[in-house]
């Protein structure tokens, strides 16, 4: 296995279809690890994970970030992944310890999640952040994904995403990769890849055989056709969080929640369990500085 996950970009065909593909089995299996996710937890949020990688590909600015959201009514109640443009993934999951009573069941995510929405948040700095989402539907993340693309963005798109995990919840392979439809793309062309990519086996088994998303382009998609494929940037689990940034949330509560809170606070962060202690010096100094603005 390769020590590092990598962000790919390209297009194919003679440009009618573009191409988005991610490896991402360490940052996987790290948000594993940091919130002791249960096989269902991994699915969900692992494949997440991935799509969101993907999603990053779009933003143009520093600093700008994707936010991915799925929840619904069911026991698993749903998860969140964000990607900033640098490739620093993070991301939760609603209820991370669910086992679910029936064994098949564990390895369907999105069924565990009922009724429910998937949303799609851009942030970028100084600007509004633009949303976009769709009710869930019949099929796991990447169908659902799919779906986002077809109703709110008018794209019609393949998606495929893989997250395999062994018995005792270690992460064996995650990626995926989108393959979308340009507007000048033939009908013929993206019909015949639609076949392809019914017959191709999910993505994180194949890489768990040793490919990359390279070798399954060319043996399994683009089997007779030309693709483009390069490496844009590494992708990593990795929390955004600090002090700093705790401080400011907390100055923008207010002085009355503040002055509840006056004993001293010890927030955690939800994407990477790391504590934070405000003691009650610290809070006071907070309410200090909102009382006398500099
Ligand atoms: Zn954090």
């Amino acid at each position: 296995m390769q020590d590092k996950d990598f962000l790919w970009r390209g297009t194919a065909l003679n440009g009618q279809f573009r191409l988005l593909a991610v490896e991402a089995t360490q940052a996987v299996q790290t948000a594993r690890d940091l919130h002791d996710l249960s096989p269902v937890s991994t699915l969900l949020l692992g494949k997440m994970l991935c799509a969101t990688a993907m999603l990053s590909l779009d933003l143009k600015k520093q600093d700008s970030e994707i936010t991915l959201r799925l929840e619904g009514n069911g026991e698993l109640k749903g998860a969140l992944a964000i990607c900033n443009f640098e490739g620093d993934l993070r991301g939760y999951a609603f209820v991370p310890q669910l086992f679910l009573a029936t064994p098949a069941d564990n390895f369907y995510p999105v069924k565990a999640l009922g009724d429910g929405t998937l949303s799609v948040i851009r942030s970028i700095p100084n600007q509004r952040p633009t949303s976009g989402y769709t009710k869930l539907t019949e099929g796991e993340v990447a169908q659902n994904l799919a779906h986002y693309f077809e109703q709110s963005e008018q794209i019609p798109s393949a998606v495929n995403l893989g997250v395999l995990i062994d018995q005792n919840a270690h992460v064996l392979a995650a990626g995926g990769f989108i393959i979308q439809q340009l507007p000048n793309a033939s009908q013929s062309e993206a019909e015949h890849l639609i076949e392809k990519l019914s017959q191709t086996p999910n993505v994180s088994d194949l890489m768990d055989m040793g490919l990359n998303i390279r070798d399954i382009m060319r043996r399994f998609i683009f089997t007779d056709g030309d693709f483009e494929l390069e490496q844009v940037h590494t992708v990593q689990y990795q929390c955004t969080c600090s002090r700093e940034r705790f401080s400011r949330a907390l100055l923008l509560l207010g002085i009355d929640e503040l002055e509840d809170m006056r004993e001293g606070i010890e927030p955690v962060c939800h994407f990477c369990n790391q504590t934070y202690h405000f003691s009650p010096e610290d809070m006071s100094d907070l309410i200090t500085s909102l009382k006398e603005p500099q």
